[in-house]
């Protein structure tokens, strides 16, 4: 799922490519995508996009006073698309959910891979009128440490859920937040609230450089190779029985119903492996 990095990544590469054109046109391929009616897609055509700019996850195309607002969810991704062929693309088929003409004959496509198709698109006046939006808490690139602690100390729960919550801070997800807490080596499962102060000064400055380290490596690539970029820099994530580049254990992964999440015992858990229900089913 991009995050952070990946969305401003996106947003960098659009001031550079689609700020100043024209919309020519936008072709809706999978309806369901399009969460708002009114106004219509086509009232995008012959309208000036004249900014970019990035809601923690959600990316915010400003077209001349409407907001093309998009949030790419688990599997969605931008593609920019140099000379689109003038045909409209067959609606259904395939991952392209909404391509977008400019009026120099680029333009780009969103998709979504899988048969879980939650990729959302919204028209609106405002982007504060996206539900997702209204609900944000502050970005996670621009809350300083007393307010980091603050929001920390006021949320029950396991600090990886704190981290990626929205409504709490905005901008994580499972990615970036197995990292930070692999650099923080704090464990996933720690309550928010019990923190001490030193842990909760390490998780901070865990968060910046992680952020900063993947903002830095993505923004000036091209959105087509943004994704590649993000897997080359993650240490734990995604990572399940390789070696932590910190400090050679095995990288382990604690499985839910429909995701899982990745650390290092000896960096985070005091070398105790987490209890893991599918595991320890499979071992029964
Ligand atoms: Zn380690």
């Amino acid at each position: 799922m991009p995050e952070l990095p990946e969305v401003e990544a996106l947003v960098a590469f659009l001031r550079e490519n689609a700020v100043g054109r024209v919309v020519a046109r936008a072709d809706l391929t999978a309806l369901q995508a399009l969460k708002t009616f009114d106004p219509p897609l086509s009232a995008l055509a012959g309208l000036e996009v004249t900014g970019v700019t990035r809601h923690g996850k959600f990316l915010d195309l400003d077209v001349s006073g409407l907001h093309l607002v998009v949030h790419l969810a688990r599997a969605g991704w931008l593609h920019w698309r140099t000379g689109l062929p003038a045909a409209p693309p067959k609606p259904g088929k395939g991952p392209l959910a909404l391509r977008v003409h400019l009026d120099d004959g680029n333009g780009f496509d969103l998709t979504e891979q899988g048969t879980r198709k939650s990729l959302a698109v919204y028209l609106v006046h405002s982007p504060s009128e996206v539900p997702g939006i209204g609900r944000l808490g502050p970005d996670a690139l621009l809350v300083d440490r007393e307010q980091f602690a603050a929001l920390l100390a006021g949320r029950h729960g396991q600090v990886k859920g704190a981290l990626t919550d929205q409504t709490v801070l905005a901008g994580i997800g499972n990615a970036y937040s197995d990292e930070i807490l692999h650099t923080a080596r704090l464990s996933p499962f720690k309550m928010a609230d019990k923190l001490t102060d030193d842990e909760v000064v390490r998780l901070y400055d865990a968060m910046r450089s992680t952020l900063t380290d993947a903002l830095d490596r993505q923004v000036g690539q091209r959105a087509a190779t943004l994704k590649g970029e993000k897997r080359s820099g993650l240490q734990v994530h995604a990572r399940t029985g390789l070696p932590c580049p910190v400090c050679g254990d095995t990288v382990r992964e604690v499985s839910f119903a429909d995701t899982s999440l990745q650390y290092c015992p000896t960096c985070q858990t005091g070398g105790r492996p987490l209890a893991d229900r599918r595991m320890s089913k499979l071992l029964r």
